[in-house]
């Protein structure tokens, strides 16, 4: 049985004090819904720590957007695991479409990012998707091979409990274009095919693959209808109760 899994990205939203505010109002409200997901927000790094003190015992997890591929050093601007580790932040994004464009993140470093927040015992989201030219050019499942493939390389089966796919089409994020609920359980089908072939059928039947790409209240429902979606990645609906409680209570 995959536990709903629903994830809030900032992004750069939310300073420390709005942020702080933003997620005392958002635990109360997804305590008084009597919300019952698995629910992680990723504030941005400086936000992290006033989020962190307000969400205290409140089982929602609070993750990095980002980290470095180094554990210390002369990497100026950079945040390291360890950093993040100190702090209590034990769940970190990567590969997001986002560091992928603007940053020019390629897998091999995307990859080296995975395999040492594994080393440092952390959780990862790991985003994939495709373009929308990838998709009109019949090249979907061959973009999402390489992205597993390159991403995931050289981490164990035995550490692919700590892997979370979410399966973000490029095109659906932040344009209001969501895939349909057949389209998004589709591309999740061959993620969990190819995750099969890779490790073994328990660690794909095992593992959470979150929908990203415009997720809102009304599509929601029908999204996590669907057999291969279990959970969601938002991004602009996460920055308000009023857009995400809906969200984090879908199965309410
Ligand atoms: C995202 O940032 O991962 C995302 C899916 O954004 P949005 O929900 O705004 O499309």
């Amino acid at each position: 049985m995959r536990k709903p899994y629903i994830a809030g990205n900032w992004k750069m939203n939310m300073t420390p004090s709005a942020g702080a505010a933003f997620a005392s109002d958002l635990a109360r409200a997804a305590k008084e819904a009597g919300c019952d997901v698995k629910m992680m927000i990723a504030p941005p790094f400086v936000t992290i720590p006033a989020v962190l003190e307000a969400v205290k015992g409140t089982g929602i997890i609070v993750a990095a957007q980002n980290m470095n591929d180094h554990k210390s050093g002369a990497y100026t601007g950079e945040v390291s695991p360890e950093m993040l580790k100190d702090l209590g932040v034990n769940t970190v994004i990567l590969g997001h479409s986002e560091r992928r464009s603007y940053y020019g993140e390629s897998d091999e470093f995307i990859n080296r990012k995975v395999l040492l927040a594994i080393e440092e015992g952390m959780d990862v989201v790991l985003c994939v998707g495709e373009t929308l030219e990838e998709r009109e050019s019949g090249r979907l499942e061959a973009v999402l091979s390489s992205q597993l493939e390159g991403d995931l390389k050289d981490v164990k089966a035995s550490d692919m409990a700590r892997i979370t796919i979410a399966y973000e089409p490029v095109w659906a994020i932040g344009t209001g274009k969501t895939a349909t609920p057949e389209d998004a359980d589709s591309a999740h089908a061959f993620i969990r095919g190819r995750i099969a072939e890779m490790y073994s059928s328990d660690i794909a039947q095992n593992l959470i693959i979150q929908y990203g790409g415009s997720v809102n209240a009304s599509n929601v429902k029908a999204l996590m209808a669907k057999e291969n979606i279990d959970g969601a990645l938002v991004g602009g609906a996460s920055l308000s109760v009023e857009k995400f409680l809906p969200i984090i209570t879908f199965n309410k």
